[in-house]
């Protein structure tokens, strides 16, 4: 039977709350309890008697959403799937099957302990699979084997039919596929409450990576160098990084606002079969940003070789709860120099009294193995052109500067999409055309919803047509919303 947290328990003040410690933004906005599950049973009886008693529930795995879908339910119940979280594979089937409450490091280590496999995901290990997979789920190893979202097999769902019945379902491509498709890629909180996903294979875990990373000064940076070393990031990922070979590279380049001193470009690499045999091609690619950097006159980035667990359990770190914002980006085609005019000016922007030093602009290398075409059709996630994928974000602690912090990242925004490549009818967003294909529903931002086809921005105008269709037919009463849901 799922723990009830209610008001008076001293648990609550800290199980109201998730990662981003901006929600509930008032106490009138929490929900009224808590349920932690411990089973997919509990989630079950607990759902159940939360929707007979009429109160809106509201689901989290992880805690790690961007925005205020869980937090945010006035009145409502949280229902804590956190410790759903086996993660084991059938003896018979060879089947393994992951509990939504499992969060990513644990997956990972459990995996490959057991059985030398993994799953493409996110680097932040507190990343909940919930969200993560309903979402999609990309990370270092998504260019080589795609996104998690792409090897799911089958989700345990439940869901509430128009009597107001908690209705267990397995989808998978054969029964319910149509939900089994939604529940790849579009998002949490849309459509029922996922307990397990399946995946019938996982890929090989590599044996070593081998990592490197450039630092650049901003007291030597000037607009021209910031350029080149945009257009040239852009241009190696629309060409070159798209290459087979190049599929276990990694790379971010971390466009850290100016007042922070330095700005960084991080990379990890294995050959296409899990080794680090040979480092050419990332010898090649660091090769065309050493003059720029702050090592240039070493002329070699340091390269380092560690176990693929050892790498991936230090990155997995421990990200702390804090005040955040974020936004997103799908590229089809590298920089042009307006756009990293607007970017130049934005990180060097200063607000009196406000300290951007903890602000990004992050662009995340893209494609190769996510770009099958025909994971559009199979997944929710439609985006199958791009070659980059970028997070804006700022981070504050002093919850008075919040205004401030998520205007200057609006404005930024705005601006960077209403220059001579974008589309003038989707003036300020990166609708979808032959530079942008939209952004991504797990770094979700509620700006958007000022514009009336956001829905389109994120998934693209049929795939949205189907999972409205879904949506009716599995969640008729709209039991599971929020504000970016998908709407009946
Ligand atoms: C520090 C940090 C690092 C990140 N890194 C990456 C990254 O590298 N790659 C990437 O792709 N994303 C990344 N993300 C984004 C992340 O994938 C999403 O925030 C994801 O939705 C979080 O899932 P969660 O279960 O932890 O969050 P939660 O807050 O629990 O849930 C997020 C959303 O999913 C819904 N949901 C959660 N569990 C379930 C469930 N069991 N059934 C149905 N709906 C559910 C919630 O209702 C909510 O709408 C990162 C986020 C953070 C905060």
């Amino acid at each position: 039977m799922a723990v009830t947290v209610t008001r008076r328990d001293p648990r609550y003040l800290a199980l109201r709350r998730g990662h981003n410690l901006r929600w509930p933004a008032h106490d009138a906005d929490a929900a009224e309890r808590i349920l932690i599950c411990e089973s997919a049973g509990d989630a079950q009886a607990a759902l159940q008697q939360v929707v007979t008693a009429g109160l809106r529930p509201t689901v989290r795995s992880g805690g790690h959403c961007y925005e205020d879908f869980v937090a945010n339910n006035p009145g409502g119940a949280i229902l804590d799937v956190g410790s759903v979280s086996q993660v084991t594979r059938d003896a018979s089937s060879g089947t393994f099957h992951v509990g939504s409450g499992a969060q990513l490091w644990n997956t990972y280590e459990a995996l490959y302990k057991h059985y030398g496999v993994t799953l493409p995901g996110g680097v932040c290990g507190t990343v909940g699979v919930g969200g993560h997979v309903s979402g999609g789920g990309y990370g270092p190893l998504s260019r080589l084997h795609g996104l998690i979202c792409d090897w799911t097999t089958a989700v345990h769902i439940l869901t509430v039919d128009r009597n107001g019945k908690v209705m267990p379902i397995r989808a998978d491509a054969k029964e319910h596929p149509d939900l089994f498709r939604a529940c790849r890629g579009a998002g949490g909180g849309s459509f029922g409450l996922i307990t397990e996903f399946e995946f019938n294979t996982l890929p090989p875990a590599p044996s070593e990576v081998a990592k490197a990373s450039l630092s650049f000064s901003w007291e030597e940076m000037t607009l021209q160098k910031f350029t080149d070393i945009l257009v040239n990031f852009g241009k190696y990922w629309e060409t070159r990084g798209q290459e087979r070979d190049t599929w276990g590279m990694y790379s971010v380049l971390e466009l850290a606002h100016r007042s922070s001193g330095k700005f960084s470009l991080s990379v990890q690499f294995c050959n296409p079969d899990g080794t680090c045999r040979d480092l050419q091609v990332l010898q090649e690619y660091l090769n065309l940003f050493v003059k720029w950097s702050e090592k240039s006159n070493t002329a070699k980035a340091a390269i380092g070789r560690n176990d693929w667990f050892d790498a991936c359990a230090m990155s997995a770190g421990d990200a702390a709860n804090r005040r955040g914002k974020y936004k997103s980006a799908y590229m089809r085609r590298g920089f042009t120099s307006a756009e990293a005019t607007v970017i130049y000016k934005y990180l060097t922007k200063e607000i009196e009294g406000t300290s951007l030093h903890a602000a990004s602009f992050d662009a995340h290398s893209y494609g190769g193995a996510v770009n099958r075409r025909e994971m559009a059709e199979k997944t929710s996630i439609t985006q199958r052109g791009s070659v980059i994928k970028l997070q804006p974000l700022t981070y504050w602690e002093d919850p008075q500067e919040g205004a401030t912090q998520t205007q200057w990242l609006a404005e930024f925004y705005e601006e960077l999409y209403s220059g001579p490549d974008a589309d003038p009818q989707h003036a300020g967003t990166p609708y979808w055309n032959h530079q942008y294909q939209g952004c991504y529903i797990n770094y979700p931002d509620v700006d958007m919803l000022k514009y009336n086809y956001w829905p389109q921005l994120y998934y693209g105008e049929d795939n949205y047509k189907q999972l409205q269709a879904v949506k009716r037919r599995y969640d008729p009463n709209n039991v599971f919303h929020h504000s970016m849901s998908v709407r009946l």
